[in-house]
């Protein structure tokens, strides 16, 4: 179907198919702040299980299930550690520090999002003396579309139990990962004190997030969901979509995946664009333009009603670049490939 736009900003553009509103219509609920919703019951134990963690709690975004679990590990003036471009850093309004009291230390990493086992061991603080204590590790996977090793995470999660500091996994997209490495979602959740997991990126559902971890830590979320208002009350109607996503939407990963590398390798033919076929793992493309024609690429795409990102400057071999970066989703089809690639090649700016 050759949608009027071609959306290429982010997964989260997709929008419920038919099939998707049927099942959210008729969706058994009840009021979920007594605990009566039978379907969101129904997605917090599915998620548990799938992670084989004992507890799950059904949360409005992905921003909210980071905050929770940030709040539920640390007290104010505690210490978090995580990347430099991770998005409980980088893109939740400072929300860990605003409203948790929490210091965040964001390490660096490199291009594909893999902090240094050494650089963590180092910037791990005990809080003594003047120092603030190190309660969490925050890692994120996949990172832009980047899959972390789980070697790697197994190696940096053990760092920070060994020192006793919780673990936390920011998996908004850690189904990509999951479809692409052929790794279990639990082979993720014995890594981790709690992870979580959004259903509104490219698994297609319209809003919602699963945050799991022990029971008691889970029953402290509730609360802390309470605070900040959280709270849903028949919101099996949106649980029921999530499940729905889950059920048909999570293999189909592997169509988006095929897609971006279809997408990567057909634009490495245009040479306005210098593809970055290192950091395109999953479902985003990355690839650089220079930095004059960086706009004049965005109005040209616009008015050839593709929507992308506007490009973001970066440093890389040295120079600075303009970087766009491409999303694939169950609304990109191979019509939108073409007419993306079609429009950059007659691109003439
Ligand atoms: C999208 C995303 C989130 C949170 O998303 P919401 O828009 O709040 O649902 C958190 N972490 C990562 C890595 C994300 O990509």
């Amino acid at each position: 179907m050759q949608n009027q736009f071609s959306d290429f900003r982010s997964d989260t553009v997709t929008t419920p198919s038919a099939e998707m509103r049927q099942v959210m219509s008729e969706a058994d609920v009840g009021d979920d702040d007594y605990r009566d919703d039978p379907t969101v019951i129904r997605l917090e134990e599915k998620v548990a299980d799938l992670f084989e963690k004992p507890a799950a709690l059904f949360l409005p975004s992905g921003t909210q299930s980071n905050l929770i679990a940030i709040l539920t590990h640390c007290q104010r003036g505690d210490e978090i550690i995580t990347g430099k471009g991770y998005h409980i850093y980088a893109w939740e309004g400072g929300g860990a520090s605003a409203l948790g009291g929490v210091i965040v230390n964001p390490l660096t990493t490199d291009e594909t999002g893999e902090i240094n086992q050494d650089e963590l061991s180092v910037s791990i603080k005990k809080g003594s003396g003047h120092e603030p204590s190190t309660k969490l590790l925050s890692l994120e996977n996949t990172y832009c579309g980047m899959v972390q090793p789980i070697e790697k995470l197994d190696m940096l999660t053990r760092i920070a139990h060994n020192a006793n500091i919780s673990t936390h996994l920011d998996g908004a997209r850690l189904a990509n990962a999951v479809i692409k490495t052929g790794n279990s979602f639990a082979s993720y959740g014995r890594l981790f004190d709690t992870v979580s997991l959004c259903l509104s990126k490219g698994l297609g559902a319209p809003v919602g997030s699963v945050l799991v971890g022990g029971p008691d830590f889970i029953e402290r979320a509730r609360r802390q969901r309470k605070q900040l208002g959280g709270g849903m009350r028949q919101s099996g109607i949106l649980a029921a979509a999530g499940l729905y996503a889950l059920e048909h939407n999570l293999n189909r990963l592997n169509t988006d995946h095929h897609n971006a590398s279809v997408l990567a390798q057909k634009l490495s033919q245009n040479p306005v664009f210098h593809v970055r076929h290192n950091l395109t793992h999953t479902n985003i493309v990355y690839a650089d333009i220079e930095p004059d024609k960086a706009e004049s690429m965005h109005a040209h795409l616009a008015s050839n009603h593709i929507k992308v990102n506007s490009a973001e400057a970066v440093i890389s071999d040295g120079k600075i670049w303009f970087r766009f970066r491409f999303v694939t989703h169950l609304n990109i089809e191979d019509e939108d490939i073409n007419r993306l690639i079609d429009c950059s090649n007659i691109f003439d700016g």
